[in-house]
């Protein structure tokens, strides 16, 4: 059996291609496969990425949400979670403060908050653009194609929309307000516009099997994605969920392992939600295929109130000791911050504006 892990890891290090039972076999794997599945990643991931880790300062700038997604505590019936907004100048003197941190992307990421509408996010955008010249990356959920529209006009370069399964049926029983099919068909509009889309899934979901997340994998090559957001699942006392196991850390990093195997240009984040269930998850993520760390430079005073998930790394650090930690983090990995904005790399120059 080893044997035959070996050449599959071998033909995906190769060929960037496996088969839905290769994946899933990739995923069953235990022992010391496990290991030459990481080190295949890292090859690739230094042969096609390099040594650069990107970062992307996440300003979580809303935690008002109208969808009751049950492993999430933004979702709306969490009715004890004391809810905040922030504004455009709050949220434009933010990212200003992280740019000379070294910030060069601000990912600006809510609960799905009509709050905030099309005309005021293309202001926000236009202004972080005009004033800052970072780039935009948006997380704020399923919206019309006219509103993606507007806010690419307006500058934004990349969205961020999990799938987070990509079994139809499980994903009914996690969204009992939403659809899968409005789900892909807003990844085909972001695709559409041009935009540099980031999908991905979480990892140990009630009902979730390896032939899940082969899918999943599968799905994220298809769509061809720029980004791949892979981290665990973590229960929420205030959720349906709370009682569920705790996605497991391995078998995180066997996915992010496999995505880079699968998709070697991908941006593949070492996720927080990684780093607050084993103290060092994102280090070693960044050694099974991630390339990009994503710091949170929320001011204090509202980070705790963005629980998605409880017990997240990093709550009382201001962004300049992140920043420090995430350096030295980087540093011991022999790995170097990048410089730029760290756009995919698929995308032609000329077509990036900022
Ligand atoms: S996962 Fe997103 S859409 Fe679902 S409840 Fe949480 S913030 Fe809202």
């Amino acid at each position: 059996m080893s044997q035959t892990l070996e050449d599959i890891i071998a033909r995906a290090e190769r060929e960037h291609r496996l088969g839905k039972a290769e994946v899933a076999a990739l995923l069953s794997c235990e022992g010391e496969p496990v290991q030459r599945l990481f080190d295949a990643a890292d090859r690739v991931r230094r042969a096609f990425m390099g040594d650069d880790v990107h970062l992307r300062g996440i300003i979580e700038f809303s935690n008002y949400c109208e969808r009751a997604c049950h492993y999430c505590g933004l979702r709306r019936p969490n009715a004890g979670l004391p809810r905040y907004r922030l504004d455009v100048d709050e949220i434009v003197a933010i990212a200003g403060a992280a740019v000379p941190l070294g910030y060069r992307t601000v990912v600006l990421q809510s609960g799905e908050d009509a709050y905030y509408t099309q005309d005021l996010m293309a202001t926000l955008i236009a202004r972080l653009k005009g004033e800052l010249g970072v780039a935009v990356t948006l997380s704020v959920g399923e919206r019309s194609f006219e509103e993606y529209r507007c806010w690419k006009e307006a500058g934004a370069d990349r969205y961020l929309l999990k799938h987070e399964t990509a079994d139809p049926r499980l994903y009914a029983t996690l969204h009992p307000d939403m659809k899968y099919s409005d789900r892909r068909r807003c990844l085909d509009h972001l695709r559409e516009l041009g935009y540099q889309v980031g999908s991905g899934c979480m990892i140990g979901l009630p009902g979730q099997t390896a032939v899940t997340l082969a899918d999943d994998l599968l799905f994220l090559k298809e769509l061809d994605v720029e980004m791949a957001g892979i981290g665990p699942f973590i229960p929420n006392p205030n959720t349906p969920l709370s009682k569920a196991e705790c996605g497991a850390v391995e078998m995180t990093l066997k996915v992010i392992a496999i995505a880079r195997l699968l998709m070697p240009q991908v941006h593949l984040p070492a996720t927080t939600a990684l780093g607050s269930i084993d103290c060092k998850g994102r280090q070693k993520a960044l050694n099974a295929g991630a390339n990009v760390v994503m710091p949170n430079i929320t001011p204090n005073k509202y980070r705790r109130m963005y629980e998605i998930y409880p017990n997240k790394i990093c709550l009382d650090d201001d962004p300049a000791h992140c920043r420090n930690c995430i350096g030295g983090i980087i540093q011991s990995l022999d790995r170097t911050v990048a410089d730029g904005a760290g756009h995919s790399p698929k995308i032609p120059f000329s077509h990036l504006a900022g």
